[in-house]
């Protein structure tokens, strides 16, 4: 069988010219700050880990990903480490692509070494990107949490909040997890009631974003103010307000986060409206 067929490889599947992600812990490893290993680099670690994970083909690369046992030692393997966070801040979300999905299928596949309906272990699916159960044939695949983001808006301004989560020092655009059972247009209006008490119309899909901490997929929106007063949980939401272009908080960039291009967006076309 041609590996390709396959989304887990072993040691004799690797034609050579494949790239390699290594996880430890949560973390990726670097060398010389970059994160693909040519693949003999697994030659110094122990066959015992195998599987690879097929990450998939990024600049007509084909890309593995290896998570090391939590075990292992760093011995004569002179290497940094950094969060698949730390790396979106340092890299375009382009060239973060790979590890963004490298990180998901890695969680994925750990969290799912045994059946959650019986409990028995599971085995690599022959053809697919799964994992079937060894007793009742229960298949997993890899599940992503879609989640809206959307950028309310009155007039020339719009909404920012800064969560408690974090600390963070910084605004941004709410959000929140499909609920079973929801379009995302139903979330955008119960999330934005929830966090800040306010009623929006007028809700426009803009774009989406893979978000892999640890499975999100964004669903950016724009929305329209209706009615309410700003009113905050003060829980989940630290402060939430109006902001204008003459007045930018702390923002997400646009070059990282789908709520940061939103924003940029949204400002660009205040911009356009103006110099037409
Ligand atoms: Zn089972």
């Amino acid at each position: 069988m041609d590996s390709i067929q396959t989304y887990f490889y072993r040691a004799q599947d690797m034609r050579g010219d494949e790239l390699v992600i290594l996880f430890h812990k949560g973390e990726v490893l670097l060398r010389n700050d970059e994160f693909l290993w040519p693949s003999k680099v697994l030659e110094e670690l122990d066959k015992a880990w195998y599987p690879l994970l097929l990450v998939g083909e990024f600049k007509a690369r084909r890309i593995v990903a290896l998570n090391l046992p939590h075990d292992w030692v760093q011995e004569d393997f002179t290497v940094a480490r950094a969060s698949p966070r730390t790396l979106l801040l340092r890299h375009a979300f382009d060239d973060f692509t790979a590890v963004g999905r490298a990180n998901q299928l890695i969680n994925w596949y750990d969290s799912h070494r045994f059946c959650g309906s019986c409990g028995a272990n599971t085995l690599a699916h022959k053809n697919d990107r799964a994992l079937v159960c060894t007793a009742c044939n229960a298949t997993y695949y890899p599940r992503i949490n879609p989640c809206i983001i959307v950028l309310v808006t009155k007039g020339e301004q719009f909404l920012l909040a800064r969560h408690n989560r974090g600390n963070a020092s910084y605004s941004s655009c709410l959000a929140g997890f499909m609920e079973v059972g929801e379009t995302p247009e139903e979330t955008v209006k119960r999330e934005v009631m929830e966090e800040v008490g306010i009623e929006v119309d007028n809700i426009r899909y803009i774009k989406s974003q893979s978000w892999p901490f640890p499975s999100q997929l964004m669903l950016g929106f724009f929305a329209d103010y209706k009615a309410g007063e700003l009113c905050v949980d003060g829980i989940e939401i630290a402060e939430a307000r109006w902001y204008s272009k003459e007045d930018l908080p702390e923002m997400p960039s646009a070059g990282i986060s789908v709520a940061g291009q939103l924003i940029a967006l949204f400002l660009q076309g205040l911009n356009e409206t103006k110099n037409a």
